[in-house]
């Protein structure tokens, strides 16, 4: 195996081109947002307002719910409407602090530029950037101030930024690679600070050679000396164990964390987010969210309050076609289908995908001709077949012996199933009675 890529993957179709050379633009903000109290992993955040309460654009409308947890804030001024449960991403509806907007974006503090921020202790920087309320916006959103603090045996010499977004259709770090290149060379530099990291690499798809190009371009203009690497494009390429074993050749041993092998990754867009938390005190109100697919009449990518709801936004984008049927929040790899349009987009939201009738019409599942191409490409090395059989018959120690718990969720086994058999399904449902084995026992 050569440096620069990973075992297993797939390529599937990048369908980019609907939206990767349209400048971010702001979205417009809508009438009201609704701000769950789970848009992170980890402990759910508290409300502290009530209904009627006066907010300014910044201000915290929940705490943080313990360590690993962050607050949120309010993403336009205005009145609290409610606080209540409202339809959510998940499906599952989650209590939301409800804000009708004022149309006024009145802030709540000063967020302008401080200009020694780089002279703040790593204790101070931390604090920040967990008040911001910043997770990772790749996708995954655990929270940023978590990840940069190891425990003190855990030695951090390399922080790798991923700017690889392997998912088809989105384009919203392709976008902000080319027009935010210094904040992200920015926020790196702060997480390398507090990391105590020597080096910096970005990993980026060579299907952005001109993201690439630019941030070699500024980071050279700003004397940082970090590594911008060029990857072969395969999904998933910008997931974590993937992208440590492309660029630094390190593997992450089972069941354990990139902090582990030396290692801590984030996203190029929870980069910006550390940089204006901590060099501007702005906390997280907004993210840019790639809109896009052929059930969209105007895809585009957009800089979006946190809180919108996804009708408002597709609104903001000419509106859904006639022949569209499937609303996905995310890409088609990883993404979550959508039973409400009510449900608003929060900080893991990096795209909004609509599919025709055609494209997402289900495809009929037949038997499994064990033709192993699910084990050739399962880039954590796993038996997606196998598993699926065991969850099949409930064997859950058998499950769990056989690394279910490993499983990134990647759909490269489903992708390649001449059977169309729902493998990933199958592996979910299996790591969640493992884990819930696991809860019991312990
Ligand atoms: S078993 Fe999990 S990690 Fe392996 S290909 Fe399938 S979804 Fe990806
Ligand atoms: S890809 Fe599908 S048909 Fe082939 S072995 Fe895996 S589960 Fe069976």
């Amino acid at each position: 195996m050569s440096r620069n890529t990973f075992p297993g993957g797939i390529h599937p179709p990048e369908c980019k081109h609907l939206t990767e050379r349209l400048p971010i633009e702001p979205c417009p903000s809508p009438p009201f947002v609704v701000i769950p109290v789970v848009q992170h992993i980890g402990a759910p955040a508290r409300p502290i307002v009530e209904k009627g309460a006066q907010v300014r654009l910044g201000e915290p409308v929940c705490e943080s719910g313990g360590f690993v947890s962050v607050p949120c804030h309010a993403s336009v001024s205005g009145t609290v409407e409610a606080v209540e449960n409202r339809p959510h991403p998940s499906g599952t509806p989650v209590l939301s602090v409800v804000i009708a907007n004022d149309g006024q974006n009145t802030p709540y503090a000063d967020f302008s530029l401080e200009k020694d921020y780089l002279e703040l202790d790593v204790k101070e920087i931390r604090r920040r950037i967990q008040a911001a309320g910043i997770v990772g916006l790749g996708g995954a959103a655990f929270p940023t101030h978590v990840k940069l603090s190891p425990p003190a045996d855990k030695k951090i010499d390399t922080l790798i930024l991923n700017g690889a977004e392997c998912e088809p259709f989105l384009t919203a770090d392709h976008r902000l690679m080319l027009e935010q290149t210094e904040k992200i060379l920015r926020g790196m530099q702060i997480m390398m600070k507090v990391t105590g990291a020597a080096t910096g690499i970005i990993g980026i798809e060579s299907n952005k050679k001109d993201a690439a190009a630019a941030l070699r371009k500024k980071a050279a203009e700003l004397n940082l000396p970090y590594r911008i690497v060029t990857l072969p494009v395969k999904y998933p390429q910008g997931a974590e164990k993937q992208l440590i074993k492309a660029l630094v050749d390190r593997r992450v041993p089972a069941g354990g964390l990139p902090m582990d092998i030396g290692c801590v990754v984030q996203n190029v867009g929870t980069a910006v987010a550390v940089y204006e938390a901590v060099a501007m005190n702005r906390p997280l109100t907004a993210r840019v969210v790639t809109v896009t697919g052929s059930g969209v009449r105007q895809p585009k990518n957009l800089l979006v309050p946190l809180g919108t709801p996804f009708s408002f936004l597709l609104e903001q984008c000419g509106g859904l076609t006639e022949d569209a049927a499937k609303v996905i929040m995310g890409g088609p790899m990883m993404g979550i289908a959508q039973s409400s349009l009510e449900a608003p987009v929060i900080k893991g939201t990096s795209g909004v995908l609509v599919l025709t009738a055609k494209e997402a019409a289900p495809r009929r599942e037949s038997t499994c001709i064990s033709c192993a191409h699910c084990i050739d490409v399962c880039p954590m090395g796993l038996m997606p077949k196998v598993l699926g059989q065991l969850v099949r018959h409930e064997r859950w120690e058998t499950v769990k012996e056989y690394n279910v718990l490993d499983c990134i969720e990647c759909g490269s086994c489903a992708f390649v199933c001449p059977a169309h058999i729902n493998l990933v399904h199958l592996i979910k449902y299996g790591k969640f009675r493992v884990i819930q084995q696991q809860k019991k026992a312990s």
